[in-house]
């Protein structure tokens, strides 16, 4: 699957400036700083490719990537919860964001990105009831897991798949990551594969 490289597409600020919708797409969205360009990177094998930096909330656009050899598209969407972040800016995302989500047949899933040293949050949850509402099958992924000790991780784990099991839908397991050590990298790209399949 990402035998052939993933290369940028183009940087998106409103839904007019979507690529048709002709391919399969896989979002990824997340709090400001959870992992999401390193996880992006890391999964493509291309450490350049989404922007990973320190400023929270600096990417506001949808990042389109696409893979030269399959029929798959990765949107990288702005992350979310920047408390700095200037109000109307927050507006014109999240309608960016909401408008995406609900309104688009070819997006396949999106992938919900939590720091596995805090677990789920308030605005997380938000997403969480918007994908329901708008029947978007979506998948928690715990980033950063080489941060939290052991003992930690395990309760975070308890404690996000309490929170998914009482979702109104049903949805898939939860997905442990570390770009940094590379965990779990080989299970999201098995998971992406078989979604291009069905
Ligand atoms: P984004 O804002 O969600 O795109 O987050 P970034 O990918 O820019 O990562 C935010 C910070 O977390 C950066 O300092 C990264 O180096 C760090 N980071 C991201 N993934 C990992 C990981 O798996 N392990 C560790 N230890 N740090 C990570």
């Amino acid at each position: 699957l990402f035998a052939r490289p993933i290369v940028f597409v183009k940087g998106c600020v409103s839904l007019a400036d979507l690529p048709p919708m002709d391919r399969v797409e896989i979002a990824f969205a997340g709090r400001s700083n959870v992992g999401k360009s390193s996880l992006i990177n890391a999964l493509c094998g291309t450490s350049g490719l989404a922007r990973t930096s320190n400023t929270p909330g600096r990417t506001q656009e949808l990042n389109i990537f696409e893979s030269q050899s399959e029929n798959l598209r990765l949107v990288d969407m702005p992350g979310y919860g920047y408390a700095r972040a200037p109000e109307p800016k927050v507006k014109a995302w999240t309608q960016l964001v909401h408008r995406y989500l609900t309104g688009r047949a070819t997006l396949r899933r999106v992938y919900l990105l939590i720091d596995s040293r805090h677990g789920p949050k308030d605005n997380d949850l938000s997403v969480m009831n918007e994908l329901d509402r708008a029947a978007v099958s979506y998948q928690l992924v715990l980033t950063k897991i080489d941060k939290p000790s052991a003992r930690d991780l395990e309760a975070v784990v308890s404690r996000t798949m309490a929170v998914i099991a009482k979702r109104p839908a049903a949805h898939p397991g939860l997905i442990l990551t570390s770009s940094e050590k590379g965990t779990g990298l080989d299970q999201l790209r098995t998971e992406i594969a078989l979604l291009l399949e069905d």
